[in-house]
């Protein structure tokens, strides 16, 4: 591991699937480097491998080809347990539907990380309420999902991914689900968050405004990203 390192490095990633029809390729010789503090936006029309290159690079698929490096550790040859591992400890992951619990609150479900992990239960809640206070629902922190808005349980499942502190947050269009008013506040908070935390963020979306207030957006054509 080395400080200097981008926190998210990918080099020559190629990904194809085995599909009846033959062989599909979905990626071919990505790079991609994201720094501490910086917010990537990823934008791509659908279907053009999004999900599989924030998979790849959240080590829930392994490439064909090429390195995969979180915080300057190479994990392409790594086991499955070491991988989840380092996935649990380095990286959050907000996705477009929530998939809070339905029944734990919203500060138990933002606490989830930590109490896996084994830190105190005091402690988790203390993180999980000033997380939910930051985005704007710590009064809802006893409410269950089924009881918050879409916007509020977002904002849950973003308290979540970023409770155990992951220096990597990987989302894939987390307010792709919402009105175009509440995707908005969502956002901003997301944004605020991310820096704060000063952690390394791409970012899916198919919104252009959205993508425009990030510190950089890259487009994935043509099954590599333009440079
Ligand atoms: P996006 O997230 O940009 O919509 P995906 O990464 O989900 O794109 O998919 C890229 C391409 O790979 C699509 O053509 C999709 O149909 C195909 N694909 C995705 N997953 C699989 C799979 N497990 N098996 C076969 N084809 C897949």
């Amino acid at each position: 591991m080395s400080d200097d390192a981008p926190v998210l490095q990918l080099a020559d990633i190629t990904r194809s699937y085995v599909t009846p029809a033959g062989r599909l390729p979905v990626l071919e010789g990505v790079n991609l480097r994201v720094a501490a503090g910086e917010i990537v936006g990823l934008v791509a029309p659908s279907g053009a491998g999004k999900s599989t290159l924030l998979h790849i690079a959240g080590l829930l698929d392994r490439p064909d080809r090429g390195t995969v490096r979180i915080a300057g550790m190479a994990c392409e040859k790594l086991d499955d347990r070491k991988r989840t591992g380092i996935r649990r400890a380095k990286i959050g992951f907000v996705y477009q539907f929530h998939h809070l619990l339905a029944e734990f609150s919203a500060i138990e479900n933002a606490a989830m990380p930590l109490l896996i992990a084994g830190v105190a239960r005091d402690q988790a809640m203390q993180r999980a309420q000033q997380l939910l206070d930051t985005l704007g629902v710590g009064a809802r922190a006893a409410h269950r999902p089924a009881e918050m808005s879409g916007g509020e349980q977002q904002r849950v499942a973003i308290a979540r991914a970023f409770a155990n502190r992951p220096g990597l947050l990987l989302a894939d269009e987390p307010t792709g689900n919402l009105d175009q008013e509440t995707a908005g506040r969502v956002f901003d908070a997301l944004l605020t968050l991310s820096e704060n935390e000063k952690l390394a963020a791409l970012i899916v979306t198919h919104n252009h405004e959205l993508a425009a207030r990030m510190d950089r957006v890259i487009h994935l054509e043509n099954r590599t990203i333009a440079a």
